[in-house]
């Protein structure tokens, strides 16, 4: 009797120990939704991810000027939404995530929904965009603290499959984007994968 208490006792501590150890990995990072950034209500039907959870996560950059505001992130993608849905003739923004050298997140896609930022990719990646160009220099702490918080939290729920593969977007197309010294930083993360 004593050793089956110890064993039921030992066995609760265990399991709490666990339940509490993952909530302190998991961080959830605040994401600013498209409906804080947007102005436009778009009534288009999204398209789900072929393959939920992707194995992939795209890494882009947007080649235009940064932010460290959340003001001017907010204004440079209703650009970005702007120039997608009037040039490009998409539904909406195309990246599933953009991030911004003010440390945030914003949601463009979000999670479960095939974008439109890497043909071929998109029913099975997120793809994220750091706001900035990226080929002279490396984006800030910021920027890259949020991108990593972003990508652990989306395995950790299981919205990214915990053994996605990291690529730039010029490794599945002819594109300079993310940047050279982006792309160098990239390399030398876990997750990136060389493609064949
Ligand atoms: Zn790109």
């Amino acid at each position: 009797m004593i050793c089956k208490c110890i064993l039921l006792i030992s066995t609760l501590i265990v399991v709490q120990c666990r339940s509490i150890l993952k909530d302190e990995q998991v961080e959830i990072p605040k994401i600013i939704l498209k409906s804080e950034w947007s102005t436009k209500s778009i009534k288009a039907q999204v398209q789900r991810l072929q393959e939920n959870p992707p194995s992939y996560v795209v890494i882009h950059h947007s080649a235009t000027d940064t932010c460290t505001m959340r003001a001017i992130c907010q204004a440079r993608i209703r650009n970005f939404q702007d120039y997608h849905i009037k040039t490009k003739k998409w539904n909406d923004i195309g990246y599933n995530f953009l991030i911004g050298e003010d440390g945030n997140i914003y949601e463009g896609q979000g999670w479960d929904v095939a974008g439109n930022h890497t043909s071929k990719y998109n029913e099975m990646s997120i793809g994220i965009c750091i706001i900035g160009n990226y080929n002279n220099r490396v984006p800030n702490q910021a920027a890259i603290r949020a991108v990593q918080r972003l990508i652990e939290y989306g395995t950790s729920s299981n919205k990214i499959n915990e053994k996605y593969s990291l690529i730039g977007h010029r490794q599945a197309k002819n594109t300079n984007c993310p940047g050279d010294k982006l792309y160098e930083l990239l390399k030398t993360w876990t997750h990136w994968t060389k493609l064949m």
